[in-house]
């Protein structure tokens, strides 16, 4: 089974049934992740953390992302499962739905211009 770069840590708010991507799917930029021995438990927050510890986990997992050399891949990976929590690509889980908003948005826009194009061409 692929071992994901970070694990949540047993305490951490994340569900159980969080699913590890498949081999197939993820790539091997897992091998090369910074975090893989995630000590810290930066990456995911631990059940009732106050917000200003949240704040300031996240900023140190973005730190160590920032260094990552898969940050990129991990990135792409976590939008596309998509990862519902954590710090994955230098992103926390908010900005990650935000990136995604942003996206369905720009597929919808270009959706609608083909659409118009192909109708305007048709006309
Ligand atoms: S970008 Fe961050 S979360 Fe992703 S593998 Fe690298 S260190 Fe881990």
């Amino acid at each position: 089974m692929l071992q994901l770069p970070h694990q949540p840590l047993q305490v951490a708010a994340v569900p159980t049934q969080r699913t590890p991507a498949r081999e197939d799917e993820a790539g091997p930029w897992h091998s090369e992740a910074v975090c893989r021995r995630d000590e810290a438990g930066l990456f995911f927050a631990p059940s009732k953390e106050p917000t200003a510890a949240r704040l300031s986990r996240e900023e140190s997992a973005k730190r160590v992302c920032a260094r990552c050399p898969v940050m990129i891949e991990c990135r792409e990976h976590a939008l596309v499962q998509p990862e519902p929590y954590g710090v994955w690509g230098g992103l926390t889980a908010a900005e990650r739905r935000v990136v995604l908003a942003r996206r369905r948005r720009r597929e919808m826009e270009l959706k609608a211009a083909a659409s118009a194009d192909h109708i305007a061409a048709a006309g």
